[in-house]
């Protein structure tokens, strides 16, 4: 620990610009400074066995472990792809993971490079002027970028915007991002077509409107076909467009956010860039800017001197600091592998394979799950439950049967916009064999449903765990071992 302390002194003595701790604050990281009522009295109580049963114990539960290595996961909205073996193999190089975040830029110009080169991929790809790749995932991306909204107004001295339109389709994290930046939310209702219904939205224009929150394709995978019309009334009205970049992966190489009209938005770089999602994370939710935006983006932004060198610059017109340092670095380092292995050339075969994907399993199932809106999808696509309500058989069971025959299941309940959602995205790397597989058993799971209903009711029922009380699950988490053992 002291050895530690001295280090971090040491480094931020070099006078990192934009890092160098106070003294006093870096005093109080040795551990000798705690406050004597914040100390352990007596020793920790922790569990003793030994390393070969805690080796036993871990490579078990990770052989019950779901992922996109073990099995089809086609988990709408959040773009399960594969995650390549040479992202990991090029983020784990010594020369990236030895680096720490204390130390000299001039000590660290590769790292900057890889972070200025990878935000200018991005910008090229999304047709926006600038990058941050400061935030660590989609939801902190969307509170950053209604972040440097609420700057824009506010440095304009235009300080009634408080609103913010959101979509009726709209995913669960864009009202709650606006609601944590204060803003407060106004719903946009859609079509039956599943599109916004732009007579609904011309009412709500007004000098109040801060901007709106859109996803193009939007949750049911369907593209928003009057989106140059919506962007003409929101500019006009004074808002702006912020893109909700977690269906970006049908666009890529094909069209772009900013050409469309949307002057901010994030990127999920667990979704489209082929990073992993983990257990909720790491991410990274880098956020783009229009031109006009670029001052107000989060410090410290990295930029090219003439020289060729790169270093840390920090605007004072910036929304301030929304992360430790300059966002997830192991994970930008595989978005940056991914992008660089696919190049100009094959990534705009990414959206027109996921497309085709989605729309194969889609023609292929809607003679036994209900289709709400016909015509083709984007990336992925919405079932509102079994063809057949007669069964009895809800798109839980449905979810739930899934899991017996080795499928994580689709993303149930979401969007809201029906009772019995399935939403279905089977991402651009799956071979045609799985689909069919998948089609197969999603047939076999209807046949079910009216031929022994009870069967898929009562699923799962190879699982390790059979249905949990999910409520109770989340409410009451049980985390500690001794409570475990008490079980
Ligand atoms: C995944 C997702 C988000 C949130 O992103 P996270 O990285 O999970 O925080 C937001 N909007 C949509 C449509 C999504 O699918």
């Amino acid at each position: 620990m002291k050895y530690y302390d001295k280090l971090i002194f040491e480094l931020s003595k070099e006078g990192r610009k934009g890092y160098t701790l106070p003294e006093n604050r870096l005093k109080n990281y040795s551990l000798t400074a705690l406050p004597e009522n914040l100390k352990r009295k007596e020793e920790a109580e922790l569990p003793e066995v030994s390393e070969f049963d805690v080796v036993r114990h871990y490579t078990n539960i990770s052989n019950k472990n779901f992922g996109v290595d073990t099995g089809f996961y086609p988990l709408g909205s959040c773009t399960m792809k594969y995650n390549p073996k040479i992202n990991e193999e090029i983020c784990s190089l010594p020369s990236f993971t030895g680096l720490h975040p204390l130390q000299p830029d001039s000590t660290t110009q590769g790292a900057l490079e890889v972070y200025y080169n990878l935000s200018h991929a991005l910008a090229e790809i999304s047709g926006l002027a600038e990058f941050t790749l400061n935030p660590y995932a989609g939801a902190h991306g969307e509170l950053t970028g209604l972040m440097v909204m609420r700057q824009y107004h506010m440095k304009r001295g235009d300080l009634k915007r408080t609103k913010v339109i959101v979509p009726d389709s709209a995913h669960g994290t864009n009202p709650a991002s606006a609601a944590v930046c204060g803003l407060q939310i106004v719903e946009v209702k859609s079509k039956p077509n599943g599109r916004i219904d732009v007579e609904d939205l011309k009412p709500l224009l007004d000098d109040t409107i801060a901007g709106i929150m859109m996803t193009n394709p939007n949750t049911l995978g369907l593209f928003e076909t009057e989106i140059l019309e919506i962007a003409k009334l929101v500019h006009e009205c004074g808002g702006l467009l912020y893109y909700d970049g977690a269906n970006l992966n049908p666009l890529l190489g094909k069209c772009r956010p900013g050409d469309m009209g949307f002057d901010i938005m994030h990127i999920n770089l667990h979704k489209t860039f082929s990073t992993p999602h983990g257990g909720g994370g790491p991410g990274d939710g880098p956020v783009g800017v229009a031109k006009n935006l670029v001052e107000y983006l989060p410090n410290p932004q990295v930029r090219k001197a003439e020289d060729g060198t790169f270093y840390l610059h920090r605007s004072e017109d910036s929304l301030g600091r929304v992360s430790g340092f300059v966002g997830n670095f192991g994970v930008l380092m595989r978005a940056y592998t991914y992008i660089l292995t696919l190049g100009k050339e094959y990534i705009k075969y990414v959206g027109p394979l996921a497309t085709l994907n989605a729309n194969y399993i889609k023609e292929s199932l809607k003679d036994c799950y209900y289709l709400p809106i016909e015509g083709v999808c984007k990336h992925e696509f919405v079932f509102d439950g079994l063809l057949d309500k007669s069964t009895g058989v809800t798109t839980l069971d449905v979810a739930k049967r899934l899991l017996d025959y080795g499928y994580h299941a689709p993303t149930i309940y979401f969007p809201l916009l029906f009772h019995q959602s399935i939403m279905i995205e089977p991402t651009e790397t799956e071979s045609l064999e799985t689909l069919d597989e998948f089609i197969a058993i999603m047939r076999k799971v209807a046949k079910e449903a009216i031929e022994c209903p009870d069967e898929v009711k009562s699923a799962p029922h190879n699982t390790p765990v059979r249905r949990l009380d999910e409520t109770t699950a989340a409410k009451h988490p049980i985390l500690r071992y001794r409570d475990l053992k008490a079980m």
